[in-house]
């Protein structure tokens, strides 16, 4: 099937994927001893938040306390001593999406290369994950090798245990895992980059007005999140302001016509501002907010996630209203929890059904849609990382890679050294 395949290294761990899940798993597996690798098709790592320009980190804290710690807030806070991680008082009364940290998308990708490095993870930067090899049958399978795409063609790269946290789940797809994928996704947005310069007032308001008409005449057919005043535009620095509709990125054709789409539709903002106002530049790719959720040993349902249930094998928390995009003019779905209560993600939610020694973490974890349209904020992607990251390497050095053979207290009692806040271990007392 490989006629030209190399043999590449042997890792006790290989994460797939080098966003926000993948970046914390791979710092907590090679921090716990694990001869780790990770696999980014991007040059660059951070995924969402740093290629894909959203770089609002949600949500660390809940109801005033800290919900969320370890690695990702390790992070934050590198990130903040030096100027580039502004955090917002969390101990006023806001709405939530206040309470995210928009981070410098360059020093945030410096931050994971140098966390990264120190921990002393094998970097496959700008090699595309394309295939897996699967060995064993039935219940009992395992991924033993990575095939990836690099400048000298085609290498395997063997492994004891990998984790999954491509966001699409790609691994776990290739290697026959079951998935679900629904016929209506959720749509993705392209992050621009306005000139924050603004022009005189008498420029301001005819651009304004411009910008009226192009909404309402159809030429900036992006309605639902393109701002009508150039004020607006400025001040959400192009963040999160529209919506590319009706794709699938995880199928390639869907997702090449998505990239057009969106470039087409900040064209038309363009053509819409005129030569008074400018787009400087956008993000390379179009981030997508909902793929693949692959099937685990649980299945996180959205009233479960909503009432905070709680489960044998939790292993961190999760926090965020249900959040789901619509296309067109509908709003956002929201579901709001109920006061005083922090969802919680198990370990079985992240142990893919039929494999032995596959976990996935992050946006593709098992779940619902409305579940999922929660718990894959980042801050939540980050703690899901990385718990992943320390029972993948328990696994790898003591277990021979079987993921089911881990002791959870074990898994907790790593991620809490690791500075994580673990239900049931350095709990928040947030029912007091
Ligand atoms: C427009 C938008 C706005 C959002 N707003 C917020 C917000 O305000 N706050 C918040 O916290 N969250 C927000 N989110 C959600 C959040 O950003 C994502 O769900 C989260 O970043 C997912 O993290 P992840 O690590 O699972 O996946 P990703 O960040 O997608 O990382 C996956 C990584 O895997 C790599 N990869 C994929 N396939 C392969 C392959 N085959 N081989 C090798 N590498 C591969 C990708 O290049 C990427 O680096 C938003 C998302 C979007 C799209």
């Amino acid at each position: 099937m490989f006629g030209k395949l190399k043999q590449g290294g042997e890792y006790d761990v290989i994460v797939c994927g080098c966003g926000s899940a993948g970046f914390t798993a791979a710092v907590q597996a090679a921090r716990a001893g694990a001869n780790t690798a990770v696999v980014e098709r991007y040059g660059m790592p951070g995924g969402i938040m740093t290629v894909g320009g959203n770089n609002d980190v949600a949500q660390f804290h809940a109801y005033h306390k800290q919900v969320i710690a370890g690695i990702g807030w390790e992070f934050i806070e590198r990130l903040s001593a030096l100027g580039y991680a502004p955090i917002p008082d969390m101990t006023v009364d806001a709405p939530h999406w206040k309470y995210g940290i928009r981070v410098n998308i360059p020093a945030a990708a410096y931050m994971m290369d140098t966390m990264l490095t120190e921990a002393g993870v094998a970097l496959y930067y700008g090699q595309n994950a394309v295939e897996v090899t699967v060995s064993g049958e039935g219940e009992s399978r395992r991924v033993d090798g990575i095939i990836i795409s690099t400048k000298d063609g085609l290498v395997r790269l063997g492994a004891k245990t990998v984790i999954d946290c491509t966001g699409d789940g790609d691994i776990c797809c290739w290697a026959g895992a079951q998935y679900e994928l629904g016929e209506t996704l959720q749509p993705g947005t392209i992050r621009f980059y306005p000139d924050k310069r603004l022009p005189d007032d008498e420029t301001v308001a005819a651009i304004d007005s411009e910008l009226k008409a192009a909404h309402s005449d159809g030429r900036l057919d992006n309605e639902y999140r393109f701002p009508s005043s150039l004020r607006d535009i400025i001040a959400s620095e192009g963040c999160n302001r529209n919506h590319i509709n009706d794709f699938n990125a995880a199928d390639s054709d869907s997702m090449t016509a998505a990239e057009i789409d969106g470039r087409r539709a900040i064209f038309a903002l363009m053509e819409t501002l005129g030569e008074n106002a400018r787009i400087d530049n956008i993000a390379p790719t179009v981030a997508p907010r909902e793929t693949r959720r692959i099937l685990c040993d649980h299945y996180i349902t959205c009233d479960e996630y909503v009432d905070a249930v709680e489960h044998e094998d939790d292993i961190c928390y999760s926090f965020y209203p249900i959040d789901l995009h619509r296309a067109g003019r509908q709003s956002i779905k929201q579901v709001f929890l109920t006061h005083g209560l922090v969802p919680r993600i198990p370990y079985s939610a992240l142990t893919v059904k039929g494999f032995e020694n596959l976990l996935v973490a992050g946006r593709c974890a098992s779940g619902d849609r409305l579940a999922n349209s929660a718990y894959r904020v980042k801050a939540s992607c980050m703690a899901m990382g990385q718990a992943a990251g320390a029972a993948a390497a328990l696994a790898a050095r003591g277990h021979g890679g079987d993921i089911r053979a881990v002791d959870i207290a074990d898994i907790k009692r790593l991620t809490a050294d690791n500075g994580a806040i673990v239900p049931g271990v350095n709990d928040i007392h947030l029912y007091e």
